[in-house]
């Protein structure tokens, strides 16, 4: 006897995958997920550090990510 549990997980795995794509509360975008690098200086040591860090992106800010 077949189990069915391949439509069962593709279906969870669609929902799963509608879920996190988040719109934004504000313009209403669907939020994209980038890794922006932020340049950081340390005054104490004088060094300039890099930092990666995941922002998600819509028409708000979408100026401010992309210079
Ligand atoms: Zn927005």
């Amino acid at each position: 006897m077949a189990k069915r549990v391949t439509k069962g997980f593709a279906d969870k795995m669609s929902k799963a995958l509608k879920d996190s794509k988040k719109h934004c509360a504000v313009c209403g975008e669907p939020i994209e997920l980038v890794k922006h690098v932020v340049t950081q200086k340390v005054t104490v040591s004088d060094t300039i550090r890099f930092k990666e860090k995941m922002v998600g992106v819509c028409n708000c800010n979408r100026n401010e990510i992309y210079k």
